[in-house]
Order: C-alpha cells, then structure tokens, then sequence
C-alpha cells in the first residue's frame, strides 16, 4: 500500500507491515494504529478531486483508507466485488432541534442510514474486504449487535461465511437481522466481556478473519469516515464540537483520527472538540477522564445496549482522543436517552436506537449547563436507527410494555437452527462447531 506507511504500536512504537493482518504488537502486546504517507495522499485527495467525484461511499476516501489495491477486485473477473454501500449518510441542518437546546448552528449526521442501520457498516466494510484479501472464508466478532449485524450483513454481500457471539441481552432486532444475513450466532449466557473472551477463544482455534474491534486496528479505519464526511458536507470546514455516544471507545478513536487525517493533508485548518457521551450506568471512560485516573470496569447498566461496554477494550484510544481534542464528558440517564429519541424524532424526523441518541441527550444536557456556545457549529453524530431496538422505543414512546421475547424465548420456540444459546464456555461451544451446519 503506497498510502500506508505502517501499522505502530502505540506503546513502544515498533514497526509492522500493515499489508498483513497484523494485530497487536508481536513486542508488548500494545495496540497497532495505521500511520500514512500524508506528502504522497496530499496530491491525490484534493477539494477538486473529491467535489467531482461520483463515488458517495466510504470508498470516495480510499487515498486515507488502508486497502490494498485490487483488494476490493474479484480475482476471477478483475471487476469490483459485490458490496453494501456504506457510509455517505445525510448530514441535516436541525433548526427545531437545535432551537428546542438552544443551540443556533446544529447538524445531525444520521447514520443509522447505511445500510444494515447503524455506524458500524463502516467498519465492517474495511473487514470484509481484509479479510477476502487475506484468502479468509469466514469472519467472526464478539458484538452487543451492530458491529455483529454490520458484519453479517457485509460478509453476505461478499460471499463470506460469518459467525457471531452476542451477549444474551442483544435486542431481538438485531439477532433477526443476523440471521436473515445467515449468520451463525452464538448467544452467550453472560455479559459482553463473557461473550467477547469466548469469541476470542474460538476465533483463535478456528482461524476465523478477527473482526473484534478491540485488536483490530483497521477498523477504526472505517469508522473514521465519518469525520471525512461531515468535513466534506459543511465545505471542507471542521465543527466546533462534535458530540457522539461512547461504549468500545473504537468510534471515538475514529472520529478523532479522521479529522486529524484531514487537518494533516489540509483538507480542513482546525479541529473539532469531542463531546463523550456515555450513560450514567456505564461510563468507564467518561469516569476515568472526569477523576483523571485508569480505566476501571463497571457494571453494564443502561438500556443503550450497544454502549453497555463495562470493559472497554480501546478504552486508551479513546482517552487519548478526547484529551487530545480538548473534549468534554457527559453521563446521561436512560430517561434523558428516552427523552433525546422522542425529540430526535418531534423535531427532525430522525428515528434513533437508544445508544444511536445517547450523543444527542449529551448535547442537550452540556447545552442546558451552558457548556457549548450558543453559536458554536456543532455536529451530533446519530450512530444507530430507532428500528433495531422497537422495546426501547416502545419505552420511550410509553407504549404498553413489550411482551419479555428475549433470545432464550426465541431460541425455546425454534426460531432458528443457526441460533445458538450457551454459557461461556469453549468445552461446550467445540462440540456443537464441529456439526456441520456451523459455522
Ligand atoms: C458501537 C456503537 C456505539 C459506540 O461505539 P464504540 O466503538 O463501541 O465506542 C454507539 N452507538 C451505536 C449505535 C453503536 O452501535
Ligand atoms: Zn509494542
């Protein structure tokens, strides 16, 4: 890759080729982040090449993206594979919205509009083609259920086989989109950290391509187009501030690198200030920077299911990025949650899942405690749609509450023979993988 001039550790700084599917560092075990040749993409990612370009996805910036070239070719026809378009979501300037918090000049990147719904199909694009590239027929991840159903989804599209871990709680949505993908889920009898640990076990005895966005390092890669776009649709400016829902901290490490990108090739001549939104019941990264102290665990307690990361697996990318960008934290409630989604949807017609309008509940709380300038430009980044999660949105739209219909329910009822119920066990999960319906 002429872009890319390596994948380097975070911690001690060694160097590895990013053309292979290098992790985590062979040395310490440190992190790996991708490190490009910004001389050489500065001539050919200019404002007059991307205005005229007619590719609206992530691919429009594949100058800043770590593929190879022809990685994304068939290699029996020499033409471009089979993909989802991800990414080129619609950036809306919110009058009503922004009136109704007070504040003058503010966007709403909705990205529950690519096409499994939610964020993480930028990032499961980037694996996807990795992992074709890598001669891989099957790819795997541990998820709370978009990056899974991203992943499902872009892996269909392709050709590639996909199995997926869930903690039981996974919102039935969600599960039902995996499956229509072909996906084989494994349901985990624990919580996400359990569901994570037996997906790493089994992804390293099954050779699986690793999408786990914890040791994947060009995920975030994907994510961080984003950033891309939003600079590209307010004309090559960056926001004041940037307001966005935390869990993994992989979308945040994201964010960030995508301007920083941009700033190093000259695209835009500032950078934005991040605002951390996480929930009361589940901050570990928001708790770490408030009393300036590591990341400890915390309980998973909050419907937003899909920033219900007690461990956060990029938890120091993370803190880097809002240090680094001069950011603020915000906690919010689940009923400030539900309160964001019903006036997300009043005032801008936009439908987001819990997690997806935990940014929004944010801004709205850092705008009432005059946090944010009334006339500062600002950006809330809507992560997930509404449609994944209908219990969630049944609450906040005090309906009748739903019927318990979880995963166990479900699976009891035979909804699926690729369903898999289970504890956290590999004694208990290699028996049922070696029936040859799995994976
Ligand atoms: C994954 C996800 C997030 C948080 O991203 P992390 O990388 O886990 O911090 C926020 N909102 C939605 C809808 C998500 O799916
Ligand atoms: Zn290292």
């Amino acid at each position: 890759m002429r872009n890319v001039k390596a994948a380097v550790c975070v911690k001690c700084g060694a160097e590895f080729d990013a053309g292979h599917d290098t992790y985590t560092c062979a040395k310490c075990g440190g992190v790996l982040e991708i490190v490009y040749d910004y001389e050489y993409i500065k001539s050919r990612l200019t404002k007059e090449i991307l205005t005229s370009s007619k590719d609206f996805s992530i691919w429009r910036y594949i100058e800043l993206l770590p593929i190879e070239e022809g990685a994304r070719l068939s290699p029996l026809r020499g033409e471009l594979r089979c993909m989802l378009r991800a990414g080129w979501s619609p950036l809306y300037k919110t009058e009503a919205l922004g009136e109704a918090m007070g504040l003058k000049n503010l966007h709403v990147k909705d990205d529950g509009l690519n096409p499994t719904s939610s964020l993480k199909d930028r990032a499961s694009a980037i694996a996807a083609v990795r992992a074709l590239h890598a001669g891989k027929d099957t790819v795997a991840c541990s998820s709370t259920g978009n990056a899974a159903s991203s992943l499902a989804g872009a892996a269909a599209a392709m050709g590639l086989k996909s199995v997926i871990f869930v903690p039981e709680r996974a919102p039935i949505g969600k599960v039902t989109q995996l499956l229509m993908f072909g996906a084989t889920v494994i349901s985990v009898k624990g919580n996400y950290e359990q569901t994570f640990r037996l997906s790493a076990a089994a992804i390293e005895k099954y050779g699986w391509y690793n999408r786990n966005a914890a040791v994947n390092p060009y995920l975030s890669e994907g994510k961080k187009t984003v950033s891309f776009e939003i600079a590209e649709q307010l004309g090559f400016n960056s926001p004041d501030y940037v307001a966005l829902s935390v869990g993994d901290g992989c979308t945040i490490a994201g964010v960030w690198k995508g301007f920083k990108d941009l700033y190093a090739v000259g695209l835009i001549d500032k950078l934005p200030r991040l605002i951390s939104v996480q929930a009361e019941g589940c901050c570990p990264v928001n708790r770490a920077i408030e009393n300036n102290s590591p990341i400890e665990w915390m309980d998973e307690n909050t419907l937003a299911d899909s920033i219900a990361v007690g461990a956060p697996r990029n938890g120091d990318k993370a803190l880097a990025a809002i240090d680094e960008s001069n950011g603020i934290t915000v906690n919010v409630s689940d009923e400030e949650i539900l309160a964001a989604m019903r006036l997300l949807g009043k005032t801008s017609g936009v439908f987001a899942e819990p997690a997806g309008a935990a940014g929004t509940a944010g801004l709205i709380k850092a705008a009432k405690q005059k946090r944010i300038p009334e006339d500062a430009l600002v950006v809330s980044l809507v992560t997930g749609n509404g449609l994944k999660d209908i219990a969630s949105a049944q609450l906040a739209t005090k309906l009748p509450a739903p019927k318990a219909a979880g995963i166990g329910a479900a699976n009891a009822a035979g909804f699926s023979s690729r369903l898999i119920h289970i504890e956290p066990d590999m004694d208990l999960l290699n028996p049922l993988l070696l029936h040859p319906q799995y994976p």
